[in-house]
Parts: C-alpha cells; structure tokens; sequence
C-alpha cells in the first residue's frame, strides 16, 4: 500500500521525505515543495490532462494545474481500461495537450486480488495492452 508515496516520488521527482506524501489515504498532504511535472508542465504554458481511475490521482497536481481531467470511479474492483483509453482518445484526437497523463488500473487490481502471474493478471495485462493500441490509434 505505497502507491500514493510512490506515484509522489515518480511525478514529483522527490524523496518522500521532501514531499510529505507519505501515506496512501486520499488526502495526502504534500509539502509546498512537491511540484508535480503537471505542475510545472502548466507553469511553462503547456496544455495538461489526465485519465484515471484511482481517486488519489487527483492529488497529483495542485489545483488549477490540470486544463482537463477524467475520474472513472473502479472502486479498486472493475477494471476500466479500455473506457479510460477510450474517453483519454477521444480527448486527445480533439484537444491537443502537451502533457497527457493516462492511468490503467486494471492489471493493479487483478494482481491484489488474484495474484501477479494469475489467470486474470495475464488478462487484464491483455486490456492494458489493448488500451494502449487504442490511445495510439493502432489496428486492433
Ligand atoms: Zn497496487
């Protein structure tokens, strides 16, 4: 249970003992230092979005930083990949952001519940792969 910590760590580029997130509650409180790259990303002018379905990715960015933003609420128990590809698609064919951030839970929660390397890990890894041709617009 670090991925609030970890996910800090990776779009903020600090240890946790700098940007404070240390728990994975969905309130974290970051310090002020903890400057995402959708932050600075938006600091520089450029046009942000994120697709997610995990609510704590909300706090990933200050308010304000994110031009555009989409919540599929999985309840950590259905896997949303392939409508998270499909809406994040549909975004980006039309509006153009210079700095997208998509999220595909799915294979994180076929691995809590049944295991990495389980029949329904490999599966979900399946959707992912299958999300990811759609956001690149690949033949399926
Ligand atoms: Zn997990």
């Amino acid at each position: 249970m670090r991925h609030c910590k970890n996910n800090f760590n990776i779009f903020t580029f600090l240890p946790p003992i700098v940007h404070n997130a240390l728990t994975n509650i969905g309130s974290p409180e970051p310090s002020s230092l903890a400057r995402s790259i959708i932050d600075v990303a938006k600091d520089y002018g450029k046009k942000t979005a994120a697709f997610y379905s995990w609510e704590q990715f909300r706090n990933l960015s200050a308010p304000g930083s994110l031009d555009h933003s989409h919540f599929i609420n999985s309840g950590s128990t259905e896997n949303f990949d392939l409508e998270a590809a499909l809406v994040a698609t549909g975004y980006l064919n039309f509006c153009c952001p210079d700095f997208c951030f998509i999220y595909l839970k799915g294979t994180d929660i076929a691995g809590h519940r049944s295991g990495s390397m389980s029949a329904e890990y490999l599966d979900a890894i399946e959707t992912a792969d299958t999300a990811r041709g759609i956001i690149l617009n690949e033949p399926i």
